[in-house]
């Protein structure tokens, strides 16, 4: 279907350039520690201050009624995935710091860590999305992936604290295994992991987002709103890029579609998959014998 003419152009047109200058001036302030609190705070806060914002911009401003949290949403299915996630974050987190003491010096090193700061944080987003493309495709394909991924396109609906419906196993390739090899072992500076993770956690938040927000040209070098939401579309194969839109472009998997949006979100087909109000079944899901049949849905 097709948009209207923005109802609130200060909504679609300002809230993108707003949450991308915080997060400019609050890495900034970081790394030439002109801020006195650690990255992992200043993560913490910009987390929280696009979720803040974002959330309040799809409630003034909402794209689809049909796309909108509910209650029900929230409580009975997204609330323990919510939960889960910052649990499985934190432990993911924990094994990359244990495994990076272990096997690589702090601080970085190498020749990554010779270049200057933008060139290194480029170089780790470009890895990282490259990893996770490649997995991210195989979870399309890969039944058994499949069953883990499943989770995060079963929400008819789209909206920014659906973000973090994820399987654990999605959450700990992410997390954990391509978060360990772009992050430590590629020998990357923490600034630089700082300024991706800032870049990343901006993008992912507000690809999500239940609003009509338009960021122009800008969507063909980073993905948000008006390309992820074509890969919750039912049907569609496309824009796997959790960032960047470069490798979607390189393999022919891109789509933006400026005033357009998916007639429908989710699965292709809904009774494939377990419903995910039922949160242990989904998540035992993906260990199930391929032969189990789909738990029958709640009343
Ligand atoms: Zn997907
Ligand atoms: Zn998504």
């Amino acid at each position: 279907m097709e948009l209207d003419t923005p109802a609130r152009p200060a909504l679609t047109y300002g809230t993108y350039p707003l949450l991308a200058a915080v997060t400019t001036a609050v890495v900034w302030a970081a790394v030439t520690h002109r801020l006195a609190i650690s990255r992992d705070a200043a993560l913490g806060l910009l987390t929280i201050a696009t979720i803040v914002v974002a959330f309040t911009v799809e409630r003034i401003n909402p794209l689809l009624d049909r796309w909108r949290m509910t209650r029900d949403s929230f409580v009975g299915r997204d609330l323990p995935f919510i939960g889960l996630a910052f649990v499985v974050e934190q432990v993911a987190t924990m094994g990359v710091s244990l495994v990076a003491a272990r096997f690589v010096p702090d601080g970085g090193f190498g020749p990554l860590a010779d270049l200057p700061l933008p060139a290194q944080a480029v170089v780790v987003l470009l890895a990282l999305d490259l990893l996770w493309y490649a997995y991210h495709r195989a979870a399309h394909t890969v039944p058994r992936l499949w069953r883990a991924h499943g989770v995060h396109h079963a929400p008819s609906q789209l909206y920014v604290l659906m973000h973090p419906v994820f399987h654990p196993i999605d959450l700990l390739v992410s997390r954990f295994v391509i978060s360990l090899l772009v992050f430590r072992f590629s020998g990357a500076t923490p600034d630089a992991a700082f300024v991706a993770l800032a870049v990343l956690n901006l993008q992912q938040t507000i690809s999500h987002v239940n609003s009509d927000l338009r960021t122009g040209p800008l969507n063909y070098l980073l993905i948000g709103a008006e390309t992820h939401r074509w890969h919750h579309g039912a049907g569609e194969r496309v824009n796997y890029g959790s960032v960047l839109a470069l490798w979607d472009i390189a393999f022919r998997t891109f789509v933006y579609e400026p005033i357009r949006v998916p007639d429908r979100l989710g699965l292709d087909d809904p009774d494939s998959y377990p419903d995910p109000r039922r949160f242990h079944a989904t998540l035992a899901w993906p260990l199930r014998p391929t032969a189990t049949a789909v738990p029958t849905p709640v009343e």
